[in-house]
């Protein structure tokens, strides 16, 4: 079996990232005090904040261009498709759909252990990934998956 990879060892490649932002709001369980009243009427700590008063709120904004990176190592994981006939209502048995993913690690963000990088969110050229953020923002914007 050969393979052909869409980028080489070496290669300057963009990769586009989704922008989370986290912006904590006062935790709605303890109405920010960090405590909470329990039957008892004894004060705990507020089990959904720990007592910081304020809980995580993960803040979606946008697609942007990350850093340039180096292309390190490439991996390619190809199932193959099978089905062993009999559907017995498993999926781990008789039926198996082709599935393949080709990831890369970069040197920037490390090779072996790392962050791996996959081919849809992978770009030749900073104009190339500029305009793939362009086109997932404008998607977002009018309230439809990406
Ligand atoms: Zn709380």
């Amino acid at each position: 079996m050969k393979y052909e990879t869409v980028y080489r060892f070496g290669q300057s490649v963009w990769p586009i990232l989704f922008n989370r932002r986290n912006i904590p709001k006062t935790c709605p369980a303890c109405k920010g005090t960090g405590k909470v009243i329990l039957a008892d009427k004894k004060k705990r700590l507020c089990p959904e904040c720990y007592g910081r008063q304020v809980v995580t709120n993960w803040i979606n904004s946008e697609w942007y261009v990350g850093d340039e990176l180096t292309v390190g190592q490439v991996r390619i994981e190809h199932t193959c498709a099978f089905n062993d006939g009999e559907d017995s209502g498993f999926s781990n048995y008789g039926h198996q759909e082709e599935k393949y993913k080709e990831g890369y690690m970069c040197r920037e963000t490390g090779i072996d252990s790392g962050t791996v990088w996959y081919i849809d969110k992978l770009f030749a050229s900073h104009e190339e990934a500029r305009a793939e953020c362009d086109r997932r923002n404008a998607k977002d914007k009018l309230g439809r998956a990406v």
